[in-house]
């Protein structure tokens, strides 16, 4: 049986004071699934100080291509790794539309990550304009496969996949659980192609305005291993009710 996880990706949203009430309201109980949360950079010491111990992991919203340097800004795995990260997402749909980043830079971080022990949680999807134009399999198998291509087999299988249709992003619209797992199954193929075991073994979660109402469905999808979730991760109990179902 693969692992279930559920992500909780704050993006730019949080305070000190609002994220330890959170974060007590997320470690008060239990969820079926594994659970993790992904902070603003700065606020990677205060979870690593308030969920060191508990069952939920922490990690980051990016993470740098490159090893150390002049490269303002930028935040190196490394320094991840010191604070006690276990996952960076890579790709996500925001860095790749405001940031510019490639199918190769992508891969890039991800091959970063896994150097210093980080699961890169590797995000890919389709705007609508290119699932009207019946282009979506063409695009997340483009996105995908740069990282198939960087990776070995053994890396491969220490990486999560998250399918995250652009346009069920923030917005509202989720992809039915129909079209959610058509995507996954065909991802799932493809890292198949490269190796059956690692495609068994690997998560690949849906994120796109997953709530409360709608997670057990979705989760409920054979290819479906759990979520990336962003507005609903901010409410502890919303949250929760999406690592159960
Ligand atoms: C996300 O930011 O990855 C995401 C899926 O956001 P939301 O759940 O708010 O659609």
């Amino acid at each position: 049986m693969r692992q279930k996880l559920v992500i909780g990706n704050w993006k730019m949203h949080g305070s000190l004071a609002a994220n330890a009430a959170l974060l007590d309201g997320i470690k008060a109980a239990s969820a079926r699934a594994t659970l993790a949360v992904c902070a603003p950079f700065p606020y990677l010491a205060q979870c690593q100080t308030l969920l060191s111990g508990s069952q939920v992991a922490w990690g980051a919203q990016d993470v740098s291509a490159e090893a150390r340097g002049a490269f303002t800004g930028e935040v190196a795995a490394s320094m991840l790794a010191e604070f006690g990260v276990s996952y960076a997402l890579v790709g996500h749909s925001e860095r790749r539309t405001y940031h510019g980043e490639t199918n190769a830079t992508v891969a890039a971080k991800a091959l970063r990550a896994l150097e210093f022990g980080i699961v890169p949680v590797v995000c890919v999807g389709e705007t609508l304009a290119e699932r009207e134009a019946r282009q979506t399999e063409a695009v997340v198998g483009r996105q995908l496969q740069a990282v198939l291509d960087a990776l070995s087999i053994e890396q491969l299988g220490r990486i999560v996949l998250a399918y995250e249709p652009v346009w069920a992003i923030g917005t509202g619209k989720t992809a039915s659980s129909a079209q959610a797992q058509a995507v996954h199954a065909v991802l799932r193929a493809q890292v198949a192609g490269k190796d059956a075991g690692v495609a068994s073994r690997m998560a690949i979660l849906y994120g796109g305005s997953v709530k409360p109402d709608n997670a057990a469905e979705l989760f409920s999808m054979s290819d479906i291993d759990g979520g990336l979730i962003g507005g609903a991760s901010l409410k502890a109990d919303d949250f929760l009710a999406i690592g159960n179902a």
